[in-house]
């Protein structure tokens, strides 16, 4: 609770369990790319991993199959549902509820693209990408919101992006969703504040996904130069620090914006 002065010992010995075995984490947009790796990386250390998709049937199985075959403590669920759609968000709290009880955390992770500069982005294409970045996180949030409050050490980490720092041509809609994940993460934490519950952004920078394959050769080549690391961030890199952020240890780190982007706003 609020203010409360807990004693967090470091301890000699090596925990007995892994560090988030007990805990009960919702990672949208889990069947590819970062959502992927994060779930996985979650299982690794013991978490029960519920396993979002939208359409992606088999790779999510894939991804779940991974984590409960493993010789860990980490479990895992796939459950479909588009995060835009409120009443499939309500039904997927309802499924969640009903398997595995209230989550400890929840990772908005799922996210499009629909690049076209302003001129030549239409209705459609705007309202796409907010839809799934910055609605879906609403949706997902406010569902499960009773969880947090109710849980101990619940955490929210919404995956926004550089793109939603820096702005980029031909990006507007999601520069647009993704800068709208800082303040909305900011409200979070504090109005969960009082129960001890932490909410906090993490801002990738360009990563080697599906996403990012799909741009042109020589623009990855003229992004690649301007990052002073010379290189894009591997998944492996965004998934440990959702791990960190998802632990109890991370507890008093909240309303924070958390750059992972080899440097390029130096
Ligand atoms: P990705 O490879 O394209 O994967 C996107 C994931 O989101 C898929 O699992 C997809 O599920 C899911 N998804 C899309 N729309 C959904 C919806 N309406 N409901 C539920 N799930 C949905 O993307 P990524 O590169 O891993 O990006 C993941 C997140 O990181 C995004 O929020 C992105 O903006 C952010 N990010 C990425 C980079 C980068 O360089 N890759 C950099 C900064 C931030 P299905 O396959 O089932 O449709």
């Amino acid at each position: 609770m609020r203010g409360e002065q807990r004693e967090r010992p470091a301890e000699l010995d090596l925990p007995a369990r892994q560090p988030l075995a007990g805990r009960t984490c919702l990672v949208t947009g889990a069947s590819r790319g970062i959502g992927r790796g994060i779930a996985s990386e979650l299982g690794r250390h013991g978490a029960t991993v519920i396993v979002n998709y939208r359409s992606s049937e088999a790779a999510a199985h894939e991804v779940v199959d991974a984590i409960t075959e493993a010789d860990t403590e980490g479990m895992a669920h796939p459950v479909q549902a588009d995060v835009t759609d409120r009443n499939e968000v309500n039904a997927l709290r309802e499924t969640v509820q009903d398997s595995v009880g209230p989550i400890n955390v929840l990772v908005n992770n799922a996210g499009i693209t629909c690049d076209r500069t302003l001129a030549n982005m239409d209705h459609d294409d705007w309202h796409r990408v907010i839809d799934v970045s910055l609605h879906g996180a609403f949706n997902c949030t406010k569902a499960f919101y009773d969880d947090f409050t109710s849980v101990e050490d619940g955490r929210v980490i919404n995956i926004s992006s550089v793109i939603g720092k820096q702005g980029n041509v031909g990006q507007a809609n999601y520069a647009a969703a993704k800068s709208g994940l800082f303040g909305f993460t900011r409200s979070l934490a504090l109005e969960l504040a009082d129960a001890g519950a932490t909410a906090n952004c993490i801002a990738p920078g360009f990563t080697v996904t599906e996403m990012v394959e799909a741009i042109p050769d020589e623009i990855q080549d003229e992004i690649r130069a301007d990052i002073p690391l010379d290189r894009f961030a591997n998944v492996s890199e965004i998934a440990g620090l959702v791990r960190y952020l998802s632990s109890e240890e991370s507890g008093y780190i909240t309303g924070e914006v958390i750059d992972i982007n080899g440097g390029l706003d130096l």
